[in-house]
């Protein structure tokens, strides 16, 4: 996994602090930040400056939004690196229902779907329930 400078390198980023401490509790964090947690994390940042941020990893394919079927807006790291305007995954979230926590499934793709003619599809989100392996021990 590349470390907070080269991605924001890669991505023709400038390096500001507010960055590249966005990007290291993505990268620290194995599930997908709310808006709120990162928040509370950056106490410092303001809420537009993070907003944008946010606004802007998800443009350049650097996060994407985590549906997990709850009203918050969580974002995931994307580990293949997607491209610009282009996130190219459909793999699942799973929310869990004992901690909240909600955590991309590589390992599992929403299904290929056959729609009537004249739909058209921008996205598929397929979305899992239950309890995580930290809640299940
Ligand atoms: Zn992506
Ligand atoms: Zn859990
Ligand atoms: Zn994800």
């Amino acid at each position: 996994m590349a470390s907070a400078i080269e991605i924001l390198e890669k991505n023709g980023l400038r390096k500001t602090n507010v960055r590249l401490e966005v990007l290291d509790l993505f990268l620290k964090s194995e599930t997908a930040l709310a808006h709120q947690q990162l928040e509370h994390a950056l106490a410092d940042v303001d809420r537009i400056t993070l907003y944008r941020t946010l606004k802007t990893y998800e443009q350049k394919g650097i996060i994407h939004r985590a549906l997990d079927g709850t009203q918050t807006s969580k974002f995931a790291l994307c580990e293949s690196g997607c491209p610009e305007h282009e996130h190219h995954h459909s793999h699942a979230h799973f929310h869990c229902e004992a901690c909240g926590k909600t955590t991309c499934i590589e390992e599992v793709d929403a299904p290929k779907v056959g729609l009537p003619d004249g739909y058209k599809i921008s996205g598929i989100h397929l979305v899992i329930q239950g309890e995580c392996a930290d809640c299940c021990q």
